[in-house]
């Protein structure tokens, strides 16, 4: 390949994922999510009185040129709502940059505010949903209504081998959005290590999501989050890891 082609079409697609940020940070489809946000925004929590709140949609970040896109389900009250980045600010982000870290696709462990200097290399993250919903629960209709987003973002990965659903939610949004894209699919059910071919080229594994509830549980631990990251790694879309 042309390297400077190469590098043109890596530009473009930074570029066309800056594009597709900013018309998510404005979107306002979900009436009833922007008022939540905003209302969490307003009235804070009180660890964080003293922060100034990000309080809109947030939109993915990462490598335009990652393998590994991993999605979760939706920004966290006092989290990527705060902070304005995805899985920033909140305990799922202190479990789920530490391992990225250790993994090798993460510059540093702590993912602190938009401004900490933490970069991905190989991955991106997004989510289903790009505002907080109350009681972390969706109506489908306002799944619906991000799912184009998800769509956009496919069509931009364009190096994506491996797509990380952090629990049922994002694992349903994903097979919804490769359904849309043309993958002919079986019905495949969620479970920790379960890995679905959506096509020739591009994987879907599922893991618990790296909420607290689950890493505080001990359902989700450190090594078998470890494990599904290694096993993230591998090229091929038909191989079986083991978790
Ligand atoms: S959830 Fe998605 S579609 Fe709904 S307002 Fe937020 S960004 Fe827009």
């Amino acid at each position: 390949m042309n390297p400077l082609a190469h590098s043109s079409s890596s530009a473009s697609r930074l570029s066309a994922l800056a594009d597709l940020g900013a018309q998510i940070e404005s979107c306002t489809r979900c009436p009833r999510l922007r008022n939540h946000c905003e209302t969490v925004a307003r009235e804070k929590r009180r660890a964080y009185a003293s922060s100034d709140y990000w309080g809109k949609p947030v939109a993915g970040f990462g490598d335009p040129q990652a393998a590994l896109w991993i999605v979760g389900l939706a920004p966290g009250a006092h989290g990527a709502n705060r902070t304005g980045r995805v899985f920033t600010g909140d305990r799922s982000g202190d479990f789920l940059f530490a391992a990225l870290h250790r993994a090798g696709f993460a510059n540093q462990a702590s993912s602190i505010s938009r401004e900490d200097g933490l970069m991905l290399q190989n991955c991106y993250i997004s989510a289903a949903v790009r505002c907080a919903p109350p009681g972390n629960a969706p109506l489908p209709t306002e799944e619906t209504n991000c799912s184009s987003y998800l769509d956009a973002e496919w069509q931009l990965l364009r190096h994506k081998h491996t797509i990380l659903a952090l629990g049922r939610f994002a694992w349903d949004a994903v097979l919804a959005m490769a359904r849309r894209q043309g993958c002919d699919l079986p019905v495949a059910k969620f479970s920790h290590g379960q890995q679905v071919a959506l096509n020739q080229r591009v994987r879907l594994v599922g893991s618990y999501h790296v909420s607290q509830q689950n890493t505080f549980t001990g359902r989700l631990t450190t090594p078998m989050f470890d494990a599904i990251l290694r096993a993230a790694v591998r090229v091929d879309p038909q191989s079986s890891p083991e978790f």
